[in-house]
């Protein structure tokens, strides 16, 4: 995540285009909004094509290219600093770097938030664009 890495086959993403990153994200009904948080690494063309043909989770599904995308925080299991349990929930809880909830979380993701956002149609991706 931190290196930009696609998260099927591991390919240097900044390396294929330094200038913007693909993200595919599951379709909450809306498209990839600007500063939206995200867990999810980014990928690359060819890639996307077999996600979204292959990952249950994005059987419906958005994506865009994005300019920046800023590391923002993490996502984990917070817990009550009074009880010292878990907050109930069924989502990890996002929080940023900057909250001081972040002493409370025991985090297993990286947060980004994504800056420069267009919107793009992975099923537009034809031969040509796989094939570079
Ligand atoms: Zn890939």
């Amino acid at each position: 995540m931190s290196r930009l890495l696609c998260q099927v086959c591991g390919t240097d993403t900044l390396e294929q285009d330094p200038e913007r990153q693909l993200f595919v994200l599951k379709d909450v009904g809306q498209p990839v909004g600007e500063g939206e948080l995200t867990t999810a690494a980014p990928v690359c063309p060819p890639c996307a094509l077999i996600a979204v043909k292959h990952c249950p989770h994005l059987q419906k599904h958005v994506a865009a290219w994005v300019e920046r995308p800023m590391s923002w925080g993490v996502a984990g299991i917070l817990y009550d600093q009074r009880t010292l349990l878990p907050v109930p929930g069924d989502d990890l809880v996002k929080v940023s770097y900057d909250d001081p909830a972040i002493r409370w979380i025991l985090a297993t993701r990286q947060v980004l938030s994504l800056q420069g956002c267009t919107a793009v149609d992975v099923s537009d991706f034809n031969a040509t664009v796989v094939a570079r």
